[in-house]
């Protein structure tokens, strides 16, 4: 079992307190490696390394900035099969589907990001003749930013590429389940910065993560995980007024359009719905509206395609579906399983409880899961699982569905199906949610904004719009051009 270490002030080190948390690979149920418990003693110190960092950095040309980013990107494309299996193995997300995607999108979100230092520009305000006053896009300072482990890697780049684009520096916290991609990254990062840029950090979330929320020394917050926990980072920030952006749940609406009923749209759903990830994404369609008038075959084909899919082994190139990322979420997972079970009018269409004995008894693999029949009341319909678990509920009147999908505190993602595209286009404008896909349920791509609404999330990733908002300040310099003359 290899020994890991954290990343403070270009420093490889231990915890202050010697001691380390073991990650596991959920798809064999085996110790794969152990990290640094980092507490606030190393928060401290990280910190410390990023605020002496952030003098110097924020003086770098922003395009210089950008070219080391491009420089991490590449290493990130040599390195690419090590971080896939990686990945796979600490997630145990499918290596084909998902952990070599993941990857390949780190790399890029690196290489978008790096080509937009020239865009950290301002503005001038013609207040009159006699005044410059113009604007500048400042760094915000050292930026304390949480992750989780369902898209590790992934959501690391997707914090540090456009901070640091900025000029900000960072002391980012890995999630304990899945924290090794994240440090290969931080290799890469650390070959290519000064010391005290990006400082990384593994550790639990209510100490080390917590006290990275609490550091009077961190100017902004950028936050992605549950929403339990993303409101516990507003109110710690809101203690020292300090900016946050939160990307949090979802349980997101995919609505199925009567004259959708086709194979393509069936392959679409089960794509919204992250089935390949064991749903454990934040935008999953794990709520599927489908017209009455199609809901049955439609369903039938979903259940077929759904239980065809291939799972097992995440490092297995043939695998599509791996396994849940660890022994609380399985169970929590298998929980809302019997749920819907027990409910008398939920029809299990396909999948169920997991094997109990078996290869796929050897990892906390959960078989993908359809509920038909149930109503958009129930907590299965409420409740975000983060697992393989759809429920699928009819509807006749567009009203009605509109009403039934706006009906959750959530508001992240959502999927329109239907070959009249005014109709979905007038379903899109009407859902409640930060990103609608129209005809299609494929994951986000650099260059547009993303984020959620109502509880789903404060603010935007993935953009130009995004870096502005969420990684810069803006100050207003006014310049009186008619001062008078010196006496002479
Ligand atoms: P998930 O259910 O997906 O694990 P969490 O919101 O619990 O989502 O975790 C996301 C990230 O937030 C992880 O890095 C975790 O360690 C961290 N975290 C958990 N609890 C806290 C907390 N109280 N304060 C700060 N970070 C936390």
């Amino acid at each position: 079992m290899k020994s890991h270490q954290i990343l403070i002030a270009g420093q490889w080190t231990a915890a202050e307190s010697g001691e380390c948390i073991e990650v596991e690979n959920p798809g064999r149920k085996t110790i794969i490696g152990e990290v640094p418990r980092a507490a606030k003693a190393d928060v401290d110190k990280a910190v410390a390394a990023a605020a002496a960092a952030f003098t110097q950095w924020k003086r770098v040309p922003p395009r210089e900035r950008g070219r080391l980013l491009l420089d991490i990107a590449t290493k990130l494309d040599d390195n690419l099969d090590q971080m896939a299996i990686t990945i796979a193995e600490e997630t145990g997300n499918a290596i084909r589907t998902q952990a070599r995607p993941e990857a390949k999108a780190a790399a890029d979100i690196f290489r978008f990001f790096a080509g937009l230092g020239g865009e950290l520009k301002g503005e001038v305000i013609p207040l009159n003749d006699d005044m410059l006053s113009y604007s500048r896009r400042e760094p915000i300072g050292v930026v304390g930013a949480i992750i989780p482990w369902n898209a590790p890697v992934l959501l690391a780049a997707l914090k540090i590429a456009p901070a640091l684009c900025a000029g900000n520096t960072m002391v980012l916290k890995a999630a304990e389940d899945a924290p090794l991609g994240v440090l290969l990254l931080a290799q890469a990062c650390h070959d290519v910065l000064p010391s005290g840029v990006l400082n990384v950090l593994t550790g639990y979330g209510a100490e080390c993560g917590a006290a990275i929320a609490e550091h009077p020394g961190i100017r902004k917050l950028s936050f992605t995980g549950s929403t339990a926990v993303g409101k516990s980072i507003m109110r710690a920030a809101s203690d020292r007024i300090v900016p946050v952006s939160l990307e949090l749940g979802g349980k997101s609406p995919s609505i199925v359009f009567p004259d959708a009923n086709e194979d393509w749209v069936v392959d679409g759903v089960i794509s919204a719905m992250r089935f390949t990830r064991q749903s454990q994404s934040c935008t999953a369609g794990s709520r599927l509206f489908v017209h009455k008038d199609i809901f049955d075959d439609f369903i039938e084909k979903l259940a077929t395609k759904a239980a065809a899919l291939n799972m097992g082994d995440p490092l297995d190139e043939q695998t599509d579906m791996g396994a849940i990322i660890n022994r609380k979420q399985f169970e929590k997972v298998c929980g809302y399983v019997e749920q819907g079970l027990a409910l008398p009018d939920a029809t299990l269409v396909t999948g169920g409880m997991p094997a109990t004995e078996g290869p796929l008894s050897e990892g906390y693999f959960a078989r993908p899961t359809v509920f038909a029949g149930t109503g958009n009341d129930w907590r299965l319909a409420r409740e975000e699982i983060f697992g393989p678990v759809l429920v699928a509920i009819p509807w006749s009147d567009e009203n009605e569905v509109l009403q039934m999908a706006n009906d959750s505190h959530y508001g992240l993602a959502a999927f329109v199906w239907s070959r009249d595209i005014g109709q979905a286009m007038r379903t899109a404008h009407e859902v409640e949610s930060g990103w609608v896909q129209i005809n299609q349920g494929i994951g986000q791509i650099p260059g547009q904004s993303y984020g959620g609404v109502k509880q789903s999330g404060l603010g935007r990733e993935y953009s130009l719009e995004s870096m502005l908002s969420s990684f810069t300040q803006t100050k207003s310099v006014t310049v009186n051009l008619n001062i008078p003359s010196p006496d002479r």
